[in-house]
């Protein structure tokens, strides 16, 4: 089953953690063991699995990232979001999580997080919940 959770930005940055929507899918699913596969349809936001449990986390990997690819560069994209681009390809634009006895797999201070870059706009997370 594929399913799409739906989701509205408020900044150009920011990292939204989108575990609980996930588990709720899983949960609607009735999966009990397989895989789960989410995915970010959009050019600027991708995903990624990092610490859910202390905010300075996220804010430290944003930050870097925003140090690492400036906003203004000398870009060849004439949209203005070429930062937004190449920040999406290091974070990448899936992740596959395990789901085992009805949960996703997940270490004891991870999370999942929806990573935009270009908001903010609405955006489209598909799920494809794999199991029985
Ligand atoms: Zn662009």
């Amino acid at each position: 089953m594929i399913k799409n959770i739906n989701i509205k930005t408020r900044t150009r940055n920011e990292f939204v953690d989108i575990t609980a929507e996930i588990q709720s899918l899983i949960d609607e699913a009735g999966i009990k063991s397989g895989i789960c596969h989410v995915y970010v349809p959009h050019t600027t936001a991708g995903v990624t699995v990092n610490e859910g449990a202390d905010p300075s986390v996220m804010k430290d990997i944003q930050n870097t990232l925003t140090r690492l690819v400036p906003h203004k560069g000398p870009y060849f994209h004439t949209e203005g979001n070429s930062d937004a681009h190449i920040k999406t390809s290091i974070v990448g634009s899936s992740q596959a999580i395990i789901i085992d006895g009805g949960k996703l797999l997940l270490g004891t201070w991870q999370s999942v997080f929806f990573c935009e870059f270009d908001g903010p706009r609405h955006r489209r997370i598909t799920v494809k919940i794999a199991g029985d």
